[in-house]
């Protein structure tokens, strides 16, 4: 081969290493930012704007997509945002292994029966794995019942008091750590949990990340003397998301909070502050750790109108509720195989629209009700 020949592969083979270099430099530049980034640790004193209550004019907050989820500060809204009504998590990490997910829900002996029944027909069988009942006694036929689900009997006491609410909270808490799972749900025994639309928006964020999701029922920050890091001469202010719509954790910010609730030490958090579960939660989050509140609006209790909630987005939403039943009925407004006798908390109908396919829903009238 020709001298010259020689020279110009030489020289080829060389550019073309530099050229893949220079690639392997500029692809992460152009890859999308981290997810989530900027959730936590900015604290109260940082907070920007604060965001509105259930609804506010110009946009639609039971929608799925950036305007479902509101960061105080703004612009902290998890990958995949961007993409609205159908985005979110798209584009985003890898989904999210339903068996990384650890579902308390918090109950009582009285609604073994009422509740928990229709718990464990619905969302609950499609969640054995990851879902864990907290309740105060022990029942035999409800662990039969529960075909897979963990029921853990706290021994906290059934009387509705901060104290036993706590007490429930606490063993949530170490349970929840001692699983090793990456996220911490919370949820009341009259919710419904979508489990597609919890694992897309758990998805967006990483759990080693500062993360704590949900919806507060308050459209202003609630306030308490400071009785941890003070002498409660002062008063801190500080968001929570209400424990009857239900909200997550990541496995990173639940670790930074074991020196106020591990091993009983969020009952003794609680009773310095005086509030109840989820505002301790929110206290030792917010305040303590100075880590915000990701509010969302896919989170619902029965202290709002679940009437007012979109039939077309009833689907996309992460958690539902039903609230009195006999007098003033507070449920979603959808329609489906059953009707309001005979599904009055809706939860039923829910469940055949997301899951078609289970037996009792093809038993169920074909004409459709509401
Ligand atoms: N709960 C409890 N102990 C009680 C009463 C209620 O653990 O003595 C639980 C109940 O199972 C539910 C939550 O607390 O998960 C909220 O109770 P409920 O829905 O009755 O009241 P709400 O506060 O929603 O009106
Ligand atoms: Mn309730």
């Amino acid at each position: 081969m020709h001298v010259a020949s020689v020279g110009v592969s030489k020289l080829c083979f060389l550019l073309s290493l530099a050229l893949c270099g220079l690639l392997l430099i500029l692809i992460p530049a152009f890859q999308a930012p981290q997810s989530g980034i900027g959730i936590g640790s900015t604290g109260l004193r940082k907070r920007s704007k604060e965001p509105g209550a259930t609804t506010s004019g110009d946009y639609e907050p039971w929608r799925r997509g950036a305007d479902a989820l509101r960061s105080p500060a703004g612009g902290l809204l998890p990958q995949g945002e961007e993409g609205g009504l159908k985005g979110l998590g798209r584009g985003s990490r890898d989904p999210l292994n339903p068996k990384d997910v650890f579902i308390a829900v918090k109950t009582t002996k009285k609604y073994h029966r009422s509740r928990l029944e229709l718990l464990l027909q619905t969302w609950g069988s499609q969640a054995k794995e990851q879902t864990y009942i907290f309740t105060d006694g022990e029942d035999s036929e409800l662990r039969k019942r529960a075909g897979g689900v963990n029921i853990i009997n706290t021994n906290c006491s059934a009387a509705h008091t901060r104290q036993a609410l706590c007490c429930k909270m606490s063993v949530e808490y170490d349970k929840f750590i001692e699983s090793q799972k990456k996220w911490f749900c919370h949820v009341d025994d009259d919710n419904y949990v979508i489990l597609p639309s919890l694992l897309r928006l758990l998805s967006s964020y990483h759990p080693s990340q500062d993360v704590y999701l949900g919806r507060p029922s308050l459209d202003h920050p609630i306030e308490a003397a400071e009785r941890v890091k003070s002498d409660g001469s002062v008063s801190v202010k500080f968001w929570f998301a209400t424990g009857g719509a239900g909200f997550c954790i990541s496995r990173g910010l639940a670790l930074k909070m074991s020196p106020w609730a591990s091993l009983g030490n969020f009952i003794s958090t609680a009773e310095k502050i005086r509030l109840p579960d989820d505002c301790t939660i929110g206290y030792i989050i917010e305040a303590l750790l100075e880590v915000r509140l990701a509010h969302t609006y896919l989170f619902h209790s029965h202290l709002e109108n679940l009437q007012k909630l979109p039939t077309d987005t009833v689907l996309d939403q992460v958690t539902l509720s039903y609230g009195g039943f006999e007098n003033r009925r507070n449920v979603v407004a959808v329609g489906g195989p059953f009707s309001l006798a005979e599904d009055p908390s809706r939860f039923k109908t829910i469940h055949c629209l997301l899951y078609p396919d289970t037996d009792w829903c093809l038993a169920g009238n074909p004409g459709g009700h509401f």
